[in-house]
């Protein structure tokens, strides 16, 4: 089955009752015919459920949809994005054990490196994410596992992962991908030779900012035992409701992925030619320094969407005129741009330069003002002194993340409206200058 019907239909056992709609499971445990019948569940000579925090059949019909669209042959769903990332680093790795990751992180996944997970004996080295060389040159004896998010948040820096996959391997390494800011629908990393894929479903699974939750996606021995082992053990199981709520978001993945790419694409050239935008960070548009791992960066393919993934790429390539050299960027490996865009504003003076950029912000009328993304509902950040307000200042400076920097998730409302929301503010930062 096509992308579309497996997110529709894949996962969903109908039960004698033949609802068309996915049941909740709405229990903690299941009951048996038998001791002996109990006796066997628990031995696991027979299969089936036990208890909620171990499985649960709405939440394994999520599982199972998700790890087809994904192309992985198991998914475990975690309680959220964050609790993905602690099971496999628990399911996985052990004490002396080398974490290898891009600087550009998550805040949170940083910080569960850098002040939890280093408690337990396993440290985390960083380089810098789209540079495979300094990737190849810092890997240790003690390297297990590379980790990197793509495109980065909130510069919408890329890495290729063939060549990243390639690198990992041939030192005995496992690749993950955070894949939360393309979702399936826009890139499959373990088509290009990642080992695990990890997901806060919060984001554009969900896709309307309704609940929390994660997963991982992977081979049925590091996810369906090590990685599954963790969260049946340790217990930071997703909610049956959450679950629910993430298979309805799923149905809309591929249509909403394509609506958001469409349009961020629209403002992302609009505010490129802005007189109050100093730059513009979206892989979509072709001066980004890896628009090369875009398929197909054009609205028109935004709407043709990842129907034929492979003849996009063809296309795309002989388009710009790359070539598929292996090892090297030119496999196109994500869709479109996605639907985040960072720009930075220009201010008169660079000591005013955060000033300009609330003033942005706090200029919309409709944008909402919050950290989140993945929504259908476009929201508005500064990143400097939000998500990245925790970093020092010289650490914020070596990741290019500026005081006038904003990042825009673009949701679902008319692009129209959305332009004229974030025109207010930057004219008004034209007439002060
Ligand atoms: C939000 C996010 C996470 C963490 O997910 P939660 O569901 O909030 O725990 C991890 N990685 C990225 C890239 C995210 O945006």
């Amino acid at each position: 089955m096509k992308f579309a019907t497996r997110a529709i239909r894949t996962g969903h056992q109908r039960t004698v009752e033949g609802e068309h709609c996915e049941p909740i499971f709405a229990t903690s445990s299941f009951v048996f015919e038998t001791a002996a019948e109990a006796a066997a569940r628990f031995s696991g000579e027979q299969p089936g459920n036990i208890y909620s925090r171990f499985t649960n059949p709405t939440v394994r019909a999520f599982e199972q949809r998700l790890a087809a669209l994904e192309g992985g042959e198991s998914c475990v769903a975690t309680a959220s994005g964050m609790a993905a990332i602690l099971a496999t680093c628990m399911g996985l790795l052990q004490a002396g054990d080398r974490i290898l990751a891009a600087r550009s992180l998550f805040g949170s996944t940083s910080m569960l490196f850098d002040k939890y997970l280093a408690r337990f004996g396993i440290a985390t080295d960083y380089v810098p994410l789209s540079d495979l060389d300094a990737w190849a040159a810092a890997i240790r004896p003690e390297t297990k596992l590379l980790f990197a998010e793509t495109p980065s948040n909130p510069l919408t820096e890329m890495v290729a992962i063939r060549p990243l996959s390639e690198i990992a391997h041939a030192q005995g390494c496992l690749l993950a991908i955070d894949n939360c800011f393309c979702t399936p629908a826009l890139q499959r990393p373990l088509e290009h030779g990642a080992d695990l894929v990890i997901h806060s479903a919060t984001k554009y699974l969900d896709g309307q900012g309704r609940c929390v939750g994660g997963a991982v996606i992977g081979d049925a021995k590091r996810v369906g035992e090590d990685v599954f082992g963790v969260v049946r053990t340790a217990g930071p199981s997703l909610s049956p409701f959450n679950a629910w709520l993430f298979l309805k978001g799923l149905e809309t993945l591929q249509l909403r992925m394509q609506a958001h790419a469409a349009s961020a694409l629209v403002l992302a050239r609009w505010l490129d030619e802005h007189p109050a935008v100093a730059r513009v960070y979206y892989p979509g548009l072709p001066e980004h320094p890896q628009h090369d791992l875009i398929a197909n960066g054009t609205a028109n393919g935004a709407a043709n969407g990842v129907a034929n993934g492979a003849q996009i790429g063809a296309e795309a390539q002989r388009q710009t005129g790359a070539e598929a050299r292996p090892g090297t960027s030119a496999e196109a490996q994500q869709q479109t741009g996605g639907g985040i865009i960072a720009f930075e504003v220009v201010s008169a003076h660079s000591s005013r330069a955060r000033e300009a950029a609330w003033s942005v912000i706090d200029a919309t009328q409709m944008l909402s003002i919050t950290a989140n993304l993945g929504d259908t509902k476009t929201t508005i950040t500064h990143p400097a002194t939000t998500t990245h307000g925790r970093l020092s200042p010289e650490a914020r400076a070596a990741a290019g993340i500026t005081e006038g920097l904003i990042r825009v998730a673009v949701g679902l409302e008319d692009v129209a409206d959305i332009q004229v929301d974030l025109a207010r503010g930057l004219e008004s930062l034209l007439r002060s200058a």
